[in-house]
């Protein structure tokens, strides 16, 4: 929905070039200098649009609904691309930015040889609260001062069992919303208007997981997901309600039968149940650690009412596309893997950073050819 802040590392400053674009299509202004930038989903897809249009004017051509199903390798060098219409077409020079959820992309690739590893990502639940609750905790006596806006918070906790538990993607007033890319399966996420003045408050709480945890082949990653995203599917009913439990049922280890003050905000809708089954029990134990643990960090947190939905998997890429000189694929020469997907990128912005570092990678070397 456009929070665009990064912990990245960006020492060309890429990332106040990808604000300044940002602006040029339409992004507020004042992104360039509030501490926490957030555009909001309506003005994001216009902002989108508008990049779109200065593509084309530079030549750049868009091709909706069509999919990349084949890459041409020969002797360890890209030579094009076949689409599924079976077009080919010839390239020395692909970026593959493919985003974390190219599901059917990564398997091709995998077959084809591309060099890839798993890597290490989060599952957990989204958590809404009413923003009042997180304004009060935050701002105390200032809580609804319009200058201030809607609160947001950042948290962490270290389980005894080892597992770190932390907020993912908070976003104040704003809503849980349906991101599953497969038939049969429930995935969360979150977002917010620029307004953010929806009823609640929601976050990812999402515990690390390692490839230790699903062992295989790099695609493992992507089966460990799956696994739980068919489960989400079942214990919300089968029909793309997602399964919900109350903060206080969740923490007693009780189903959760009714609502109570909180009302959630998914999309079509939250089946109450247990979410025990949901997550593995390592994350499930790390996270019942950390509600009431995360009280001390914001009074209300652990609220009985608060509801939890099922199940976030989608917090980065499970898999890394490996590059290795000059921003290309470690094994395919021509090939250059960016963005969220390849695992180099874990948001908005540091896409738009990765896009410009291989951008300059893709010119140099068609600069060396042409010398
Ligand atoms: C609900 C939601 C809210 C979010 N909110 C924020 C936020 O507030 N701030 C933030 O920083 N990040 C947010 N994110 C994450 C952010 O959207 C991603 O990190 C970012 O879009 C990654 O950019 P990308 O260019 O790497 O990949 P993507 O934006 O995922 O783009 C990949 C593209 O490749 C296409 N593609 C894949 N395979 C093929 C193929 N074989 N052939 C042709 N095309 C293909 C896909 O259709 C897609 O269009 C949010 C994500 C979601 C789902």
């Amino acid at each position: 929905d456009g929070k665009l802040y990064s912990q990245i590392k960006d020492p060309k400053h890429y990332g106040r070039k990808v604000l300044t674009e940002f602006v040029k299509a339409g992004a507020p202004e004042e992104i360039l200098y509030v501490s926490k930038p957030h555009i909001g989903t309506f003005r994001l897809v216009k902002m989108v649009e508008n990049i779109r249009h200065d593509i084309e004017s530079l030549g750049g051509e868009i091709r909706f609904q069509q999919q990349v199903t084949d890459v041409l390798i020969e002797a360890g060098h890209l030579r094009g691309v076949v689409l599924a219409s079976g077009e080919q077409i010839r390239t020395d020079h692909l970026i593959l930015a493919l985003g974390h959820s190219a599901r059917d992309t990564f398997q091709m690739l995998y077959e084809r040889g591309v060099f890839m590893e798993a890597k290490p990502f989060s599952l957990g639940f989204r958590i809404e609260h009413p923003q009042t609750l997180i304004d009060q905790a935050r701002f105390g006596k200032h809580a609804g001062n319009p200058l201030l806006g809607a609160a947001d918070y950042k948290i962490v906790h270290h389980a005894k069992n080892g597992r770190s538990v932390y907020s993912f993607c908070m976003c104040p007033g704003g809503q849980v919303v349906a991101a599953t890319s497969e038939p049969g399966r429930v995935v969360t996420n979150g977002m917010s208007q620029y307004s953010r003045a929806e009823r609640n408050a929601n976050a990812g709480i999402v515990v690390g997981i390692t490839p230790e945890d699903y062992p295989g082949n790099p695609l493992s990653g992507i089966e460990f997901q799956r696994q739980w995203e068919s489960r989400a599917f079942e214990l919300g009913g089968g029909n793309y309600e997602a399964p919900g439990q109350l903060v206080g049922d969740f923490i007693k280890g009780i189903k959760s039968s009714q609502l109570g003050a909180v009302e959630p905000s998914y999309q079509p809708g939250v089946h109450l149940t247990d979410l025990a089954p949901s997550l593995p029990g390592y994350a499930i134990e790390a996270i019942r650690e950390a509600l009431p643990a995360f009280e001390r960090q914001i009074r209300g947190f652990s609220m009985y009412d608060a509801v939890l939905t099922g199940v976030e998997t989608r917090t980065s890429s499970p898999l890394r596309i490996t590059r290795g000189q000059n921003l290309q694929s470690l094994n395919v020469q021509g090939l250059y893997p960016a963005g969220e997907g390849a695992g180099y990128a874990g948001g908005i912005l540091s896409a738009g950073v990765d896009g410009i570092r291989i951008a300059e990678a893709v010119a140099s070397a068609m600069l060396g050819q042409a010398d």
